[in-house]
């Protein structure tokens, strides 16, 4: 090994010893090869596979929510793709990765999984033909308190490994909502609703569809379902029903 790499793990092993790097599931010490996750807790993540079939618990779920929303207006809708990396239930340990990443300020963590998740979707038949990926965008404010929107760090990572530009020009949040974890799936609904528009520039580009083919909507986490309907909603009230909008996560929690 050269000076320089021998000095560099001189310094990694240093920095180990004052911040002690640990698996963000399990808590153990991490060996110097590991990143994020020890090597068991990577063994058994629990894959979703979802990225696999179209027709998955996830995808019927957002199905039903986007069914609700669009009942009103009596619109037809095809069934939407849908998929997440892992699966866990509330109280698992892989529920750490997202919350890391939203509330420590874990960004690393955020394109490690990202890349991940984008890696999948990369050898899927179902999302070869995607265009962009657009990150459910946070409020303003609330994005210059955290210093920075934590599924549009997961969503930049999967872009790059599935090579499409990641976009955030396009879907606006126009109203602060409250935070969700308090709320019933009914109240949840209604707190999102109508909180999300397409920018006036992207709505005039398109309007009708143009070339596009397929969006892939992204967030941290599927809980409920109800902020990812909101944004698909405001999505497809531009998009005609020729652009396929699929939802794509991180985390998918199990009822
Ligand atoms: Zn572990």
């Amino acid at each position: 090994m050269d000076m320089k790499g021998t000095l560099k793990k001189g310094l990694a092993g240093m920095m180990d010893m004052f911040l002690p790097r640990v698996c963000i599931v399990c808590g153990c010490r991490l060996l110097r090869h590991e990143r994020h996750l020890c090597l068991g807790c990577h063994m058994d993540m629990p894959l979703t596979r979802f990225w696999e079939r179209s027709h998955n618990p996830m995808a019927d779920r957002f199905n039903e929510v986007i069914q609700e929303g669009i009942e009103a207006g009596g619109a037809h809708e095809s069934y939407a793709y849908a998929a997440a990396l892992f699966l866990y239930h509330n109280e698992a340990g892989y529920r750490h990765i997202p919350y890391q990443i939203k509330y420590h300020g874990n960004i690393k963590a955020g394109e490690h999984f990202g890349a991940m998740l984008g890696k999948k979707l990369a050898v899927s038949p179902l999302y070869e033909d995607v265009d962009m990926i657009i990150p459910v965008p946070l409020h303003w404010t609330r994005q210059w308190k955290r210093g920075y929107n934590q599924a549009e760090v997961i969503a930049s990572a999967a872009a790059e490994a599935l090579g499409v530009p990641v976009r955030t020009d396009i879907l606006v949040r126009k109203r602060r909502t409250k935070t969700q974890t308090k709320l019933d799936i009914k109240e949840k609904a209604q707190n999102v609703a109508g909180a999300f528009t397409v920018s006036e520039d992207a709505a005039t580009i398109f309007r009708g569809g143009g070339s596009i083919r397929h969006i892939v909507l992204l967030d941290d986490v599927f809980t409920t379902g109800s902020t990812l309907g909101a944004c698909f909603q405001a999505l497809r009230s531009v998009f005609p029903p020729s652009v396929r909008i699929s939802v794509v996560t991180l985390g998918y929690v199990e009822r």
